[in-house]
């Protein structure tokens, strides 16, 4: 079967068709600056990338064009709707309500709705993708998979926060963690690699992209993670700052004449590894940089790497043990060097590399010699494909 995967921001829509049994990506693509004027970008496997304007007023118009191009009969890959057995749509927040994926229904999108509060620029737009999908094609199964669902399995002392119990209560505030789908894809795949149980396997993975993020898998289950209620918590990412102290936002209103929104935009666009280089978010201008002797870069990329050990060993803590470190997305499966960083604090687990095998980009491969006593992994992500499975799955 082939399944269409949806991922739906506010303005740009990715997606992809994958043949769910093979597993093999059919075309992909991106419908960008939705509402603003559009292009769609569109590449069918082994053919080339076509990048053309066309005008999206909304997300209907962008899917719409997503089928004519998938239908085509030069550029297509299939010949009609009929060959397209269900959509997988990434959804970001199922809040305590979804513990894993679900085919859409008018219920789920309520209950989906009522997650709004805790993802208000994440769930609507989503949402409207959805939307878009059932009015363009109706009967097709919907599924939902969602970026919380994986960590759902935290025990209450990992996700409540230490706040007046009645938050929790009223308004739901406490920790969920995000990436689900990749910590479960790659937490798997370690446990496939060194031949043990899922469950019977503690795995750290470290997806570790512009957002980023540790997972503790312990058993095949999510126990803790470091983002929280939102995925500004835990790790210095890119550009948000990750776990700060609280009362900086007092002490920062005061200072900068700003309100909670000013502060907001702050945490979350100027800070991480951006607001300390001042230079970029971006990992490989910032290796450049430090290279080159910028002293504000480095620290960048030492705060970052520090952060990332920091939360690997309290996760080793928590499971009373790590079997398997994972490394995944850009940063994870790109940059060496963050890597041999991060390793250099874990000597204390026994943790030994093989800097042969860490000098090597975007796939999987095994870093840790055959004495080290933890088995450290860079294992590619593949966010799409999970969906396409769980789509398949739930179908079937
Ligand atoms: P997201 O999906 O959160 O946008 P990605 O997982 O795509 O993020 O990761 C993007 C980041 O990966 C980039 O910002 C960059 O810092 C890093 N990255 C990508 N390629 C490389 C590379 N070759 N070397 C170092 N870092 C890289």
């Amino acid at each position: 079967m082939n399944v269409l995967v949806i991922n739906c921001g506010s303005s740009s829509l990715k997606f992809q068709l994958i043949n769910a049994e093979s597993e093999k990506v059919l075309a992909k693509g991106i419908c960008e600056r939705i509402g603003i004027d559009g292009s769609l970008t569109y590449q069918a496997a082994d053919g080339e990338k076509i990048k053309t304007a066309k005008a999206m007023p909304t997300h209907t118009e962008a899917i719409q064009y997503v089928i004519d191009a998938l239908t085509d009969t030069k550029t297509g890959v299939v010949k009609s709707l009929d060959e397209i057995g269900a959509v997988g749509h990434r959804l970001v927040h199922g809040g305590e309500k979804f513990a894993s994926s679900v085919i859409i229904t008018e219920e789920v999108k309520k209950a989906v709705e009522e997650c709004n509060d805790l993802a208000p620029l994440h769930n609507p737009a989503n949402l409207i993708g959805v939307n878009a999908c059932e009015e363009l094609m109706p009967g097709t199964t919907m599924v939902a998979v969602f970026d919380t669902a994986f960590h759902q399995t935290m025990p209450e002392k990992a996700y409540m926060y230490g706040l007046p119990y009645e938050y929790y209560e009223k308004y739901k505030v406490r920790r969920y963690g995000f990436h689900g789908t990749s910590h479960s894809f790659v937490s798997k795949r370690a446990a496939e690699i060194v031949g043990k149980p899922y469950d019977a396997t503690k795995t750290i993975v470290c997806h570790l992209g512009n957002g980023a993020s540790v997972c503790a898998v312990l058993n095949g289950k999510s126990v803790d993670t470091s983002m929280g209620m939102t995925p500004l918590e835990g790790l210095v990412m890119g550009t948000r700052s990750g776990d700060i102290d609280p009362a900086i936002l007092e002490f920062l209103a005061k200072k900068e004449n700003k309100d909670i929104e000013g502060l907001m935009k702050v945490l979350n666009k100027e800070s991480g590894v951006q607001g300390v280089s001042g230079l970029s978010s971006d990992f490989r201008d910032l290796t450049n940089a430090a290279a080159e002797g910028n002293n504000r870069a480095q620290i960048a990329l030492e705060v970052f790497s520090y952060r990332v050990a920091k939360y690997v060993g309290s996760y080793a803590a928590a499971m009373n043990g790590v079997d398997n470190i994972v490394f995944t997305a850009g940063i994870g499966e790109n940059d060496d060097k963050v890597r041999a960083e991060v390793c250099s604090y874990l000597g204390y687990l026994g943790i030994e590399i093989n800097e042969e095998a860490n000098n090597t980009r975007g796939k999987e491969i095994e870093l840790s010699t055959p004495d080290s006593k933890v088995r450290v992994f860079v294992i590619p992500t593949n966010e799409e494909l999970a969906i396409a499975r769980e789509t398949l799955a739930l179908v079937k």
